[in-house]
C-alpha cells in the first residue's frame, strides 16, 4: 500500500510518511537562513535566482497595487529584474532606473528624490554580475524604512560569498542562486520577512506553505543547503585565497598589457571579479581564442539579432561602444591556482598583442586617447 506523503506524493513506491525528505528540507532551510541571518521559515525555494526575482517582484506588485503603482531599480540590473520591470510596465506600473557612478555604485541621495507617496518597492542588486560592484545595501534599507517602503535585493553574486545580514540591512526579500556558491542548478531562494504580503508567483499545491506551489526540488534543496554551509564555514578564507589570485591576476594584465581599463570600483567589490577592457579586441573574438586554450571567460557584449551589442552595464558607466566591446569578465574560485592565473596572463598577453597588431580598432583609440 503506497504512502501519500507531502514530498513524495504517490509514485508507487512506499515512503514513510515523516519521512527524510521532509527533515532533508528542514535542515536546507536552516542551512541558507544562517548565511543571512534570516529565520528558516523566511526561506521559500525556488528554481533559481530569475524565478526568485520575477516573484519578488510581481508578487510584491500585485500584492501592494492598490497602495502605488511605483518601482525603483537601478539600470545595471540582472535582466531578471530588468524584464521583469519592462513586464511590468506593461501592466500599468512606472519604474524608476537609477543610473550609477562611473565606479558602478548608485547614489543614494538619488534614491531618496525618487521616492514618492506610490512607491511600493526598491530593488537593488548586491553585487553586479558583470563588474561585481556592490551596492550600498544598509544604506538603502535604512532610506527604504525610512520611507516606509520594501527592500528587494538580488543577492545572487553575493550570497554566501560576502557576510550580508538581512537584519543589518532591512532587506524584506532576497533573491539566492544555487549555482552561483558551488551548489546545483535550477535551485535557488527568496527570502521573505515575516510580515512581508506577497502574492504567491506559482499556483498549485500546498508546498512551502502555500506560497510557492509544485514538489520540491529535494536533491536541489539539499545540494543548496550544503552549499550555503560550506560556503559560511569557509567564506573567510574562500574571501582571502580568492583576493590574492584576483589581484595576481589584474597586476599581471596590467603590468604585461598596455591600455588595460578596470570596470567598475575595484574597493566595493566581490573577491572574486575581474572585469577589464581592452580597446582595439573584440571581446567576442578574444572569448573563442581563450576557449581555444581551455580558458572560460565571459564578454560584457551580448550578442542579440547579429550585432555585438555593448553590455547595458558598462555603457551605465559611461564607457565608449570601443571600450565596453573589449570588455572581459574573469572570475575567479576559491579553487583556481597561482599556476592557472600567471597561465591566463601569459596566454591573455599574447592573443592581445596577436589582435591588436591587426586591428583598426586599436589605432582608432590610439589616436583619440594618446
Ligand atoms: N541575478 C543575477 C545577479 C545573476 O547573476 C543571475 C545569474 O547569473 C541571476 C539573477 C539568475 O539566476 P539563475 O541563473 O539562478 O536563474
Amino acid at each position: 500500500m503506497p504512502y501519500f506523503t507531502e514530498e513524495y506524493g504517490n509514485a508507487g513506491t512506499i515512503y514513510r510518511p515523516g519521512s527524510r525528505a521532509k527533515s532533508a528540507i528542514r535542515k536546507a532551510r536552516d542551512q541558507v537562513a544562517a548565511v543571512i541571518d534570516a529565520k528558516p521559515e523566511e526561506i521559500y525555494f525556488t528554481s533559481g535566482g530569475t524565478e526568485s526575482d520575477n516573484w519578488a517582484l510581481t508578487g510584491v506588485a500585485e500584492s501592494l497595487a492598490d497602495r502605488g503603482n511605483h518601482i525603483i531599480t537601478t539600470c545595471i540590473e540582472h535582466p531578471a529584474v530588468l524584464q521583469t520591470c519592462r513586464y511590468l510596465e506593461t501592466r500599468g506600473f512606472r519604474v524608476t532606473y537609477l543610473s550609477v557612478t562611473p565606479e558602478g555604485l548608485i547614489r543614494p541621495e538619488e534614491l531618496e528624490t525618487a521616492i514618492c507617496p506610490e512607491t511600493i518597492l526598491i530593488s537593488v542588486m548586491a553585487a553586479n554580475n558583470e563588474i561585481g560592484t556592490l551596492q550600498p545595501l544598509a544604506e538603502i534599507g535604512r532610506i527604504a524604512k525610512a520611507h516606509g517602503v520594501l527592500f528587494h535585493t538580488d543577492a545572487v553574486q553575493a550570497y554566501g560569498q560576502i557576510p550580508l545580514s538581512v537584519e543589518a540591512c532591512s532587506i524584506d526579500l532576497m533573491s539566492i542562486s544555487g549555482h552561483k556558491i558551488y551548489g546545483p542548478k535550477g535551485i535557488g531562494a527568496l527570502y521573505v520577512r515575516n510580515g512581508v504580503k506577497l502574492g504567491s508567483f506559482l499556483h498549485g499545491g500546498s508546498q512551502e506553505r502555500s506560497r510557492r506551489a509544485g514538489t520540491e526540488n529535494v536533491p536541489g534543496i539539499v545540494g543548496l543547503g550544503k552549499a550555503a554551509e560550506l560556503a559560511a564555514a569557509e567564506m573567510d578564507s574562500r574571501e582571502v585565497t580568492v583576493r590574492d589570485l584576483r589581484d595576481r591576476l589584474l597586476k599581471g594584465l596590467q603590468k604585461n598589457i598596455p591600455d588595460v581599463l578596470v570596470n567598475g570600483s575595484l574597493e566595493k567589490r566581490l573577491p572574486g571579479n575581474i572585469n577589464v577592457s581592452l580597446p582595439g579586441v573584440e571581446g567576442e573574438t578574444l572569448l573563442i581564442c581563450l576557449d581555444q586554450k581551455g580558458i572560460c571567460a565571459a564578454s560584457g557584449s551580448a550578442c542579440s539579432t547579429g550585432s555585438l551589442e555593448p553590455s547595458h552595464v558598462l555603457t551605465a558607466i559611461g564607457r565608449e561602444p570601443l571600450e565596453a566591446k573589449g570588455s572581459l569578465r574573469l572570475t575567479l574560485s576559491y579553487q583556481n591556482t597561482i599556476e592557472e592565473v600567471d597561465r591566463v596572463v601569459e596566454e591573455l598577453a599574447a592573443l592581445t598583442k596577436d589582435l591588436r597588431s591587426r586591428s583598426k580598432l586599436y589605432e582608432e583609440y590610439l589616436s583619440k586617447h594618446r
